[in-house]
């Protein structure tokens, strides 16, 4: 699914995968990208290691601007460009702007006093501002404007004089969110930070060890998941070993750090078929759609079925639940396909600015007029951003003349920026701060028949462990994890 094509969804900055000890590393990478390609569609990259005599390692690089079936259009590529057993590999979003550097396109490559090293990289490192204006005054010369380049300056500067203590050291500076994926001369690193904001899992094929964002990236090469990389820790893989250890004390002042993944990846982001954060992606989406029916529940004035639909194919498993819950309560409803959505878009359609983003719409969706008219739709969606994809699709459905429309969100209203990886517009075109977060302003602004949200108690009752509090909910609550640079912002480095 090319996410880009949601106008008015958050984008996620990043999806990396890794790969050490396949004679098919770029090719495993390729699909592996290719199935993270909904994590990032501005640009991607891949980077090999091969041998250049018996041990002289070399780096191989090839990275452009698209969709990976684009970048790495001619197969010849992987053969001839990108040998070796060892890969990374990078999926790039990047705010409107920022997709013309190409320098900022990942992996990174550096050769330095201790060898070659390329990293990928998944999140938002909150301290890169202070970081980098250190490594400045220190003498760094930057080559980008990404918090990631960073990584690899802490990394070089290191005065140790083992690469993957070095690793270590400058991970242990990092503030925000990141999933890592490094390659050597002789190992593939993977990281994550402590509060496990991103996921990243391990999987085995064959001899190969595999490390991704999400495990979709597994099973279309067939590789065997082992487990998530834990919040907080390192993996290290080479041909002797495979080790971990923890990135630095899980405790501060003596408390545990909890751990806070990002709550969006099970309402949007995350693929329905990945394994994340201990749950499969479909069930979190399911329960979200049940728990939004048992709290707002539609009922057909009529004693008619009332028919559910979803805004496809992001809200597709949470409209799953909802018309599930009402069954179970005993209300007369119907699961639909009421909204047509085109595959065939391709991107030029993608622009900035209003006018281009309505017109997408329509070019997206479309009604099916027989399933809509004259009856009462319960149109399910995942989330609001601007709203002006809701209003576009609320006004097409009307075109069908329902008798009624009921808008139901199985997530909280939008109404703070992300500091860990995920793009959100400015407070300013949020609706729901537009609307100062009354939820009957944004009704009347959709000019539908209901509207309701979950809250953020009844997300959390949907996708937690009953007493556990392991999720970031900043975008919702305004109540951020960890400690943020008022001045941060993200256009610093993403020029
Ligand atoms: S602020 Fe929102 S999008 Fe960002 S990590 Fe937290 S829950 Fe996820």
């Amino acid at each position: 699914m090319n996410k880009t094509l949601y106008p008015d969804k958050p984008k996620c900055h990043c999806g990396v995968f890794g790969i050490y000890g396949s004679i098919n590393a770029s090719l495993h990478t390729y699909y592996g990208l290719h199935a993270l390609q909904h994590r990032g569609q501005e640009a991607c990259g891949i980077v090999t290691k091969s041998l250049n005599g018996k041990s002289h390692s070399v780096f191989n690089i090839h990275k452009g601007e698209g969709l990976v079936s684009e970048v790495f259009g001619d197969s010849k590529i992987l053969q001839s460009e990108l040998p070796g057993s060892s890969a990374i590999g990078h999926n790039r979003y990047s705010t409107t702007g920022s997709s013309q550097s190409r320098k900022n396109i990942q992996p990174f490559v550096v050769n330095y006093r201790l060898g070659n090293l390329a990293v990928a990289h998944n999140g938002n490192i909150t301290n890169a501002k202070e970081l980098r204006e250190e490594l400045i005054n220190e003498g760094a010369i930057f080559q980008t404007t990404s918090d990631t380049e960073v990584i690899l300056h802490l990394i070089a500067r290191s005065r140790l004089n083992n690469q993957v203590e070095q690793i270590k050291e400058a991970l242990t500076k990092l503030e925000g969110a990141y999933c890592l994926t490094i390659l050597t001369d002789g190992k593939l690193i993977a990281a994550r930070d402590q509060y496990g904001f991103r996921p990243l899992s391990i999987a085995k094929l064959n001899n190969a060890f595999v490390v991704a964002s999400e495990t979709c990236a597994f099973d279309i090469i067939q590789a065997k998941f082992i487990r998530e990389v834990n919040p907080g820790e390192i993996v290290i893989i080479d041909d002797e070993a495979f080790e971990t250890g923890k990135i630095k004390s899980e405790r501060i002042n003596g408390i545990v750090l909890p751990e806070k993944h990002c709550v969006f990846e099970y309402i949007y982001f995350s693929r329905p078929d990945s394994f994340i954060f201990g749950h499969n992606v479909d069930k979190m989406r399911r329960r979200l759609g049940k728990v939004l029916a048992k709290k707002y529940p539609v009922i057909d004035k009529d004693g008619h079925k009332v028919i559910v639909i979803s805004v496809p194919d992001s809200s597709n498993t949470a409209a799953l639940g909802y018309q599930n819950q009402l069954d179970k309560m005993g209300i007369k409803s119907k699961l639909e396909i009421g909204l047509i959505r085109s595959h065939y878009i391709g991107r030029t359609f993608i622009q900035p600015g209003q006018e281009k983003r309505e017109i997408g719409v329509r070019i997206k969706f479309n009604i099916v007029r027989g399933v809509l008219e004259g009856r009462t739709i319960v149109l399910v969606d995942d989330s609001i951003v601007r709203g002006t994809t809701s209003k576009q699709l609320v006004n097409l459905i009307k075109e069908a003349n329902p008798k009624e429309i009921h808008l139901r969100i199985s997530s909280p209203p939008i109404m703070h920026p992300c500091y860990y990886g995920m793009d959100f517009p400015s407070r300013e075109e949020l609706v729901a701060n537009r609307c100062n977060g009354s939820i009957e302003q944004i009704k009347d602004y959709l000019e539908v028949d209901s509207l309701e949200y979950l809250n953020i108690d009844e997300m959390l009752e949907a996708v937690s462990e009953i007493g556990t509090d392991n999720f970031c909910t900043a975008c919702f609550s305004g109540i951020y994890p960890t400690k943020v640079d008022s001045s941060f912002k993200k256009e610093i480095y993403e020029l």
